[in-house]
């Protein structure tokens, strides 16, 4: 069974000899799995360690843990223990065979040997395992190929794709997300025709899972490097009517007297892609700490309401005129339908969604102070984000307009930084409060406390006063006479 004995360090982390050491003792088998084993001959870094053990992996997890005085974290539902030794999380599980009713995606399970362990597994490159025996160390365990096919860039399952895909749905998730993850410029990793095809008869078993399970494979899609490719694979095979069919309305182009549109699925794919990009580069730049997941999904949703916006005029062919409403509208439905969380998160993306077309507008314009101003209001410490996300936004078969449309949209930025420079308007607090309005005209909560603040507000940001309270305070009580206002004790 075994192949070669490795001499290339992949089991270098001491973790391993004392696991063998552990399980000799104990009289079990065990192998390393899954991930780890892939990502060894992809040289890609695992965070963690996957051990199966033929018998108790509750067990020789308790036994590595005495020996190293690690803590032991026990889900004996599961029947898995992981422990943190080094810094490295090291999960434990008995080797098993599975079997599956039709209607649920617990599976019934019994203990069984390596190889009945290997074929559960969800494809071949991530069924192999190095032997943890003493006998024959580091050897490559791999009935199914995984390494052939590691190497020629193919994700396969190891049984019947109908067979894998009917029991556990959420491997066809899966499939596409590591394709979209593992593929790189050199090589991309493509998923068999066969796999493809079963995944569009079985879309219908996605009713099976929770729709929680749904979006943590999306927000993985939407982290990978080059995310387009994962939501094309989603609608190649049927899957994204299931998951998110407002997105696949994006898709086509309509044309009336010769005149036609973009496809915005394309060019909403382009974005998101484009979004990933150059947050790699601002945070190769030290201009960003992290990515940022709900950036990306403000992109996927920037132009979800253009189909409900779309219109034909005549005189200046589609145009698709307060899309940006209509899509912050539909984030809340779609975060709902999706179980994700309703909080600022969703606020961030319906923000960003009803924004996006604002700073692209400017653009066309001449660039005033005020409008700059009223953008840095709307956007306050998201202008950042916004600003990536529309400059993501920009695309056109014709490279020089995107050079020409980017260098106008540099021209926006520029006025931002000066007018962010001398107004402070990001985190604009309006120099008047109510209190202070109520308390210098005696009189009670009414609607012209708010209709003097608004005034005080526009003024500042229309820069026809400066943003502090003196100016604000002169405005407030000429603007307050005017309304026949008398400031208290005069
Ligand atoms: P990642 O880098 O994303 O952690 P991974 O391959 O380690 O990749 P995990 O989700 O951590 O993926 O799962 C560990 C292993 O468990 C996989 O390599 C695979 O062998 C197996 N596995 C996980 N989920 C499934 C599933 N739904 N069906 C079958 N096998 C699965
Ligand atoms: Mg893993």
């Amino acid at each position: 069974m075994a192949d070669t004995i490795l001499q290339n360090g992949f089991l270098d982390h001491p973790v391993f000899a004392l696991v063998s050491e552990v399980a000799e003792e104990s009289g079990v088998r065990a192998f390393v799995i899954g991930g780890y084993v892939r990502d060894c001959f992809l040289g890609r870094d695992s965070k963690d360690i996957d051990i199966v053990v033929e018998g108790s992996g509750i067990a020789l997890a308790e036994a590595v843990a005495r020996r190293t005085h690690a803590h032991v974290s026990v889900f004996r539902n599961f029947g898995t223990a992981m422990l943190k030794y080094e810094g490295t999380e090291v999960e434990f599980v008995g080797a098993r065979r599975e079997s599956y009713n039709r209607n649920s995606r617990k599976p019934i399970v019994e203990d069984g040997s390596l190889e009945d362990d290997q074929r559960r597994r969800d494809f071949t490159i991530n069924a192999m395992a190095f032997s943890l025996q003493k006998a024959d160390f580091g050897a490559l365990v791999d009935p199914f190929g995984g390494i052939r096919d590691l190497a020629a860039g193919i994700i396969r399952t190891p049984l019947d794709p109908d067979i894998t895909y009917s029991d556990d749905p959420l491997r066809m998730l899966r499939a596409i997300r590591f394709a979209a993850r593992l593929s790189t410029p050199e090589r991309s990793f493509v998923i068999v025709p066969e796999s493809l095809e079963a995944m569009a008869r079985m879309k219908d078993r996605m009713s099976i899972l929770s729709k929680e399970r749904i979006a943590e494979e999306l927000n993985k899609m939407l982290l990978t490097e080059r995310p387009s490719m994962a939501f094309r694979l989603l609608d190649q095979t049927g899957l994204l009517e299931y998951i998110l069919p407002q997105l696949r309305r994006l898709k086509g182009v309509e044309t009336v007297e010769g005149k036609g549109h973009k496809d915005n699925f394309s060019h909403t794919l382009q974005v998101v892609d484009q979004v990933a990009l150059q947050e790699r580069e601002e945070i190769a730049a030290g201009k960003r700490a992290e990515v940022n997941l709900w950036l990306r999904w403000a992109a996927l949703l920037h132009d979800i309401g253009k189909p409900g916006s779309k219109r034909f005029d005549p005189a200046v062919g589609w145009t698709f005129h307060g899309h940006e409403v209509i899509g912050a509208r539909m984030v809340p439905g779609i975060f709902q339908e999706l179980k994700m969380p309703l909080n600022e998160k969703m606020k961030y993306v319906q923000k960003l969604v009803g924004l996006h077309h604002r700073p692209v507008a400017l653009v066309d314009e001449e660039v005033t102070d005020s409008a700059v101003r009223r953008l840095l209001f709307d956007a306050g410490d998201d202008i950042d984000d916004l600003m990536l996300l529309c400059n993501a936004d920009i695309t056109s078969k014709n490279p020089a307009k995107v050079v020409r449309l980017r260098q106008n949209f540099e021209r926006v930025r520029e006025k931002l930084v000066e007018v962010e420079a001398k107004d402070a308007i990001r985190n604009f607090k309006n120099p008047i409060t109510g209190e202070y309005v109520m308390a210098t005209f005696g009189i009670p909560p009414c609607n012209t406390i708010g209709q003097i603040k608004e005034r005080v507000k526009d003024a500042i940001l229309d820069g026809e006063i400066g943003n502090n309270f003196e100016e604000a305070d002169a405005l407030m009580r000429s603007y307050a006479a005017s309304l026949g206002l008398k400031v208290v004790g005069q």
